[in-house]
């Protein structure tokens, strides 16, 4: 990537919240798409980084691991400023009125969240999905999944599951200015789409051009060339 004097522009720096759950996939997509993915673990991880990655897992271990860890005011600060994905336990962490979690939300997004709606571990799915702003159909993974009950007025649903027909089924993902958050898991699958879009029109990062990344997702600033 090079910017207008020509000279290589260093690569977006992108965290992954990495105190507990899916947290490698969400570093390996994001490295795909030439980011730097970067584990945020105490509050200085949060210093320079351009947006901020929430993943899946357990948001009532994650949130008790955000007070003992003395993240709570600092993460705050960032998802009130910067750009945030959440996917399921991420998503939670996201929205409001959550039940059984042991601290607050952070209550970014207007959105009522029932945890694991769907049923048990064993009640996890496939579904397709509606996704219009990656361009249509999307495979959705779903883990014990939250559902979207309550959504405020300036949230707007962005991902709904398939019913064949009318696009108007249930809302499985929304945005919220800068924020997006998602009953599903996109690092679960190998479709960069959703990734590309958050980085690209949620987050406004300029990606390096693709044939500049290789499979491991180094460019060739990252790996020293010239
Ligand atoms: N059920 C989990 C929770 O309440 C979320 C599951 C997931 O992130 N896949 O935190």
């Amino acid at each position: 990537m090079h910017d207008a004097a020509g000279a290589e522009a260093p690569r977006p720096r992108v965290g992954v919240l990495a105190l507990q759950g899916d947290v490698a996939r969400h570093e390996a997509a994001l490295e795909a798409l030439g980011v730097e993915a970067v584990r945020v673990v105490t509050a200085p991880d949060l210093e320079g980084l351009a947006a901020l990655v929430l993943p899946g897992g357990e948001s009532t271990t994650m949130l008790t691991l955000v007070e003992s860890g003395e993240l709570r005011e600092p993460l705050t600060r960032f998802l009130s400023a910067k750009p945030a994905l959440g996917t399921c336990a991420g998503a939670i962490l996201l929205g409001r009125e959550a039940g059984g979690l042991p601290s607050p939300a952070f209550e970014i997004l207007d959105v009522a969240i029932e945890r694991n709606a769907y049923g048990r571990q064993i009640d996890s799915f496939h579904a397709e999905l509606d996704v219009p702003a990656v361009g249509g159909r999307f495979p959705g993974v779903f883990i014990r999944a939250p559902r979207m009950r309550d959504i405020g007025p300036g949230v707007e649903v962005i991902a709904r599951l398939s019913n064949g027909g009318d696009g108007a089924g249930e809302p499985v993902g929304v945005r919220s200015g800068h924020t997006v958050a998602l009953c599903f898991h996109p690092e679960l699958t190998a479709d960069l789409r959703f990734y590309r879009w958050f980085l690209t029109e949620v987050a406004g990062l300029r990606l390096p051009a693709p044939e500049t990344v290789t499979a491991d997702g180094e460019t060739p600033r990252s790996r020293g060339a010239a």
